[in-house]
C-alpha cells in the first residue's frame, strides 16, 4: 500500500490526492460489493482475511483460587476477561472449566442477597447428610481424611464444570448483569480453573 504513495509522493501533492481518490473509490466499491457498512465491518470479512490470519488461534490459561467457605460464589469474571485479553484472540469463543466435582462454574447475577437464594435452593435440593458415597466403610481405598461430600457432588450434579462464552474484539461478550462464578460447594480449599479461548 506504501509503495504506490512514495511514487505519487515524488510526482506531487497532486498525484498523492488523485490516488487517494482512488482509493477510496475502490474501497467504496468493494464495501458495496460485499455489503458492509463500516470499514470494521470490511476488515472482519473473511475473504479480506490472509490464509496464515484465517487460522484457529488457541490459548490456555489457569487461575487458582483459594476458597473460604461452602456456598461461596467466587466471581472470577475480571480474571477471565484479563485472560482472554492477554490470549490475543480478537473473536471466537471461550471455555471455562472447573478442575473438580464439588467446585462449579455458572454464570449469574452478582447480587448478594441471590447468592443466600441459591445457597439455600442448593441445600434444599441437596442438602447435607444421608448419601452412600458418606459410607466410608463401603468404599474401597479411601483416604483417612476424605470428607462427608455426598451433597456437594449432587449439587455439583445439577450446576456444571464449565461455562463457554463469546468473544468480540477481545472481550468477554457479557449481559450487563451477568458474571461468571467458581462455587465452592464443599469445604473451603484451593480450586484450580482452566480457561481455554478459541478463535481468530
Ligand atoms: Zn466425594
Amino acid at each position: 500500500m506504501a509503495g504506490p504513495f512514495l511514487r505519487a509522493a515524488v510526482e506531487g501533492k497532486e498525484s498523492i490526492l488523485d490516488l487517494a481518490d482512488e482509493v477510496l473509490e475502490v474501497v467504496r466499491t468493494v464495501m458495496f460489493c460485499v455489503g458492509t457498512p463500516t470499514l470494521a465491518d470490511l476488515r472482519r470479512m473473511p475473504r479480506l482475511v490472509g490464509p496464515e490470519q484465517s487460522r484457529l488461534d488457541t490459548f490456555t490459561g489457569s487461575l487458582s483460587y483459594a476458597s473460604s467457605s461452602r456456598g461461596e460464589f467466587i466471581d472470577i469474571t475480571g480474571d477471565v476477561s484479563d485472560l482472554v485479553w492477554r490470549s490475543g484472540v480478537r473473536n471466537g469463543i471461550v471455555h471455562v472449566h472447573s478442575w473438580h466435582t464439588t467446585a462449579a462454574i455458572r454464570v449469574n447475577e452478582n447480587e448478594p442477597l441471590l447468592m443466600d437464594d441459591f445457597r439455600r435452593m442448593l441445600d434444599r435440593l441437596a442438602p447435607p447428610g444421608g448419601y452412600e458415597h458418606d459410607d466410608m466403610e463401603r468404599r474401597v481405598g479411601v483416604p483417612p481424611d476424605e470428607p462427608r461430600n455426598g451433597h456437594s457432588h449432587c449439587q455439583h450434579l445439577l450446576l456444571s464444570s464449565s461455562e463457554s462464552l463469546p468473544v468480540q474484539e477481545r472481550q468477554l461478550l457479557l449481559g450487563p448483569w451477568q458474571r461468571v462464578f467458581l462455587i465452592e460447594l464443599d469445604s473451603p480449599r484451593q480450586r484450580q480453573v482452566t480457561v481455554q479461548v478459541a478463535g481468530m
